[in-house]
Order: structure tokens, then C-alpha cells, then sequence
């Protein structure tokens, strides 16, 4: 049996009670947090197993992001300032239908290297129309906890090429959930995606969403209620609001994720609640293009699940949960007064709250004995860090460290990634990928995507 003992300054646990230990090490085997215990209690130099030395680091949960779109990373920076509708027909949609398999993968390959790097161990993806496989065999292999499925699409007034009929679409999502769902050993489950109401028939929504009884512990992903334009276009469309709408034809309950969830009235609220629905916040992806800011103080006062998600790369345009953090943060102080959203709140949005909406909290989420050990160690004894060893302002250390956190650090403070008890990134480098390569080939596949946009 492979044991190991991970030595750490400090644990921010992310339990129930935000507990913080000193001096602690974790013991982690066959992947899993087998005990937590002092130093003290713990003979180092003898211990039967390999010992990780990061007594130096803050240790938090892997980070989770319940909104992400992997086979956009290719297309960072070639689609900046837009409103979504514009973005989406003149930039995203073309080039998510000029994918072939192997630009595809390296779109796919760029967002794990990021995400890694950074700190996120668990991921709901949106995928893309075709050639889903590959997100998938990219997924199981490098051993990212994910939920992930094919975009469906069987109409698109913006860009009418990228679309597939509704038979297709729903015969594809059911080949693919048969070969992935509940793969790698669990690690990989199925997140069946409607893109959103203005690129899905009824029958489509409808027909996916029976089909997920067939797939117990899958997840219903889409987007809802981002932009202005949209929702009217829902309106014309259905006579409804985008969530009333989705209330009325039955797509609304705990396995459900909605992206962004903006623009909604009393009664959409209501339905959020009652439904237990989960909101993936985009906080940065909102207002880069300018989508709006959601009520997300609101959302926890009403104790609806809100988690936090980068999005696609080219609406962010980093897949750091730290800017997230961050963003989701700053954007509510000028409303809502600079008491909303504490940087401990925010934390767990990140974190345990992420884990909670993918029904994946006994498995990850917080560093708690029985979970996974999905780990991140932080590098906080650094000079773009408050300064520690420091009780001031009524605060303990280990109170301020969320401030830290959310506040000050970034993806440079991240110093070790583990998922499953392997370190998967050092010293900011995803030890999966050699980098120069990625990009190199990325160069090589986005040239050639562009040829055929
Ligand atoms: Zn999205």
C-alpha cells in the first residue's frame, strides 16, 4: 500500500466549521486523505512511506470551476471586446465548428495545462458539437476530476452551419455517456449540455433530460439568462423568461447548472430556490463582455448553491479560479457595500460550494479525512503577500488568511498541485505537458484552424 505524509504550515480546511490547523501533516493513501495530525504526533524521519516537504505552504482544497468551455482555449485572445451575441456568431461559433480532431485536442490540452497550474482539480466543461471523444480521452488522461459532455445544438439562427440535427445530437450524447460516464474509475462523469435555449429545440431539452435518468450522478449543464438580447430573443421565442421557461418544460432541479443566471425576475428566483438549481457564477467572463453583474448576495442570502467558473478563455481570458475569486469579490462592493461577499465566502464558492453543486462533496471540496486528496499547496511568504506571523485588526493569522487568498494571491503563489495524492504541477509548471511543446503545436493547429474560419 503507497503511503504518504504531507508535512504543511498550515491546513485551511474548507470544512464545516472553516477550521485551520498549524503544524499538521496529511497522511494519503491509495489517493486518499487517510488521517490529518500533528506534528507532534508523528515520527518524520521514520515514517513508513514517501514524506512531501512542504512545510513551508498553506494547504487548500483543489480548487472547483463549474463552468468551463476547454475546446476554446485555442482561441484566447482572438475574440476581445464584444457583446455575447456578436461574440458568439462572429468569433466562438466559427471557430468551434472549423475544429478538426487534432486542433481540438490541443485547445483541450492548453486549458488543462492552465487549469492544473492553477490550482483547479475538478471541472464542469461545456464541450463542444463534434468530436467530443477527444475531450474526453484528453480528460482520462491526464486525470482531472470532470463532468463533461457534447454541446447540443440542433438550431442556431446566429451561425446556421454549426448546428446538428436533434436525432444526432441526442444519439451522440448517449453513445458518449454509455463509454464515459462514471470513466477513469469515477473520476469522469457525464455533464449533458444543451448549449442554451436559443440553440436547442424543446424536444431536444426535453429528450436530454430523460435520457439523464439512465445516468444516475450525471449533471444538466447549460446557460441561462446571460445577456440582454438573449433573454428577449427567449421571450420571442417561448413567450417566457429563460428560467420560467426551463421551470415550465421540466429541466429545473438539484442535477442542474445554469451559467451566469444575470437577468431574471422575482419569480425566476423563486424557481432557482425551490428547484435547488445550481448558479455557476462567471464573474470576469460577465464583465468582460459586459453581460451584466448577477445577484449573487442575493443567491446566498436564499441559500441557492452559487460556485464559481473562468468560462471560456476568450471571454476571460485566464482560467485562473484565483481571478474569479477575485472578481466575484470586487464586483459586488459598489452594490451591495463592501461588507458583501467576504473573502470566506468566496473561498468556499471556490471550493466546497463547487463541490456541493456537482454532488461531489464527500469526495472532494475540502480536506477532510475520507475525501480525495485534491490538494493545492500556496507559497504565501512571499513579499506580494500580506505579511505573516502577524494577529492585528481583531483578526488571527489564520482568519486573515482568506484575505491572502482571495485578495492578494494569484496563480504565481501556487507552489504544488496534487489530484488524487500525485502531484500533477510544481513550481507552476503542470508536470503533464512540456509547455514549449503545447504552444508550439498550438501555433502550428490555430494556423491551420485559420485557414479554414
Ligand atoms: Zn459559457
Amino acid at each position: 500500500m503507497k503511503r504518504k505524509l504531507l508535512l504543511a504550515n498550515r491546513i485551511v480546511t474548507a470544512d464545516a466549521k472553516n477550521t485551520v490547523l498549524r503544524n499538521h501533516a496529511v497522511e494519503i493513501i491509495e489517493g486518499k486523505i487517510e488521517r490529518i495530525v500533528s506534528l507532534k504526533d508523528v515520527n518524520v524521519s521514520n515514517y513508513n512511506g514517501e514524506v512531501l516537504d512542504y512545510s513551508r505552504y498553506t494547504l487548500i482544497p483543489g480548487f472547483v470551476q463549474t463552468h468551463i468551455h476547454l475546446c476554446q482555449t485555442l482561441f484566447r485572445g482572438l475574440a476581445d471586446d464584444l457583446e455575447l451575441l456578436d461574440w458568439l456568431q462572429k468569433r466562438i461559433f466559427p471557430f468551434e465548428n472549423a475544429h478538426t480532431k487534432n486542433s481540438l485536442r490541443l485547445s483541450v490540452r492548453l486549458g488543462l495545462h492552465d487549469l492544473l497550474s492553477g490550482g483547479t482539480t475538478t471541472i464542469l466543461d461545456m464541450g463542444t458539437l463534434r468530436h467530443q471523444e477527444v475531450i474526453f480521452e484528453e480528460l482520462n488522461w491526464c486525470g482531472v476530476r470532470a463532468f463533461a459532455g457534447n454541446c447540443m445544438m440542433d438550431q442556431n439562427e446566429l451561425y446556421p452551419s454549426f448546428r446538428e440535427t436533434t436525432d444526432w445530437n441526442l444519439k451522440t450524447a448517449h453513445d458518449l455517456a454509455k463509454t464515459y460516464h462514471d470513466s477513469n474509475g469515477g473520476k469522469v462523469k457525464f455533464g449533458f449540455a444543451p448549449r442554451f435555449v436559443l440553440s436547442c429545440t424543446e424536444k431536444l431539452l426535453k429528450e436530454t433530460k430523460e435520457m439523464m435518468k439512465e445516468f444516475p450522478g450525471s449533471i444538466f449543464h447549460t446557460h441561462s439568462s446571460e445577456n440582454q438580447k438573449e433573454v428577449e430573443t427567449v421571450r420571442k421565442l417561448t413567450g417566457k423568461e429563460n428560467i420560467e421557461y426551463f421551470n415550465s418544460i421540466g429541466m429545473l432541479d438539484s442535477h442542474t447548472v445554469l451559467a451566469h443566471c444575470i437577468h431574471l425576475n422575482e419569480n425566476e428566483i423563486k424557481s432557482l430556490k425551490s428547484n435547488s438549481v445550481r448558479v455557476a457564477h462567471c464573474p470576469s467572463s460577465n464583465l468582460k463582455l459586459g453581460s451584466g453583474i448577477a445577484n449573487v448576495p442575493r443567491f446566498i442570502k436564499e441559500e441557492i448553491s452559487v460556485s464559481l467558473g473562468a468560462d471560456g478563455a476568450p471571454c476571460n481570458n485566464t482560467l485562473s479560479a484565483f481571478t474569479e475569486m477575485r472578481h466575484a469579490a470586487l464586483i459586488q462592493k459598489p452594490i451591495h457595500w463592501p461588507t458583501a461577499m467576504d473573502a470566506l465566502t468566496v473561498f468556499r464558492l471556490a471550493t466546497i460550494e463547487g463541490a456541493k453543486a456537482l454532488h461531489v462533496e464527500n469526495e472532494v471540496g475540502s480536506i477532510e479525512v475520507g475525501k480525495k486528496a485534491d490538494l493545492v499547496l500556496l507559497d504565501l511568504e512571499k513579499a506580494d503577500q500580506p505579511i505573516q506571523g502577524i494577529n492585528a485588526q481583531g483578526l488571527s493569522e489564520d482568519e486573515r488568511v482568506y484575505s491572502a487568498i482571495v485578495y492578494s494571491a494569484s496563480k504565481e503563489n501556487v507552489k504544488a498541485v496534487l489530484i488524487d495524492g500525485k502531484l500533477v504541477s510544481e513550481n507552476g509548471n503542470c508536470l503533464l505537458y512540456d509547455e514549449n511543446e503545447l504552444v508550439s503545436e498550438g501555433k502550428q493547429e490555430l494556423n491551420e484552424l485559420l485557414k479554414r474560419f
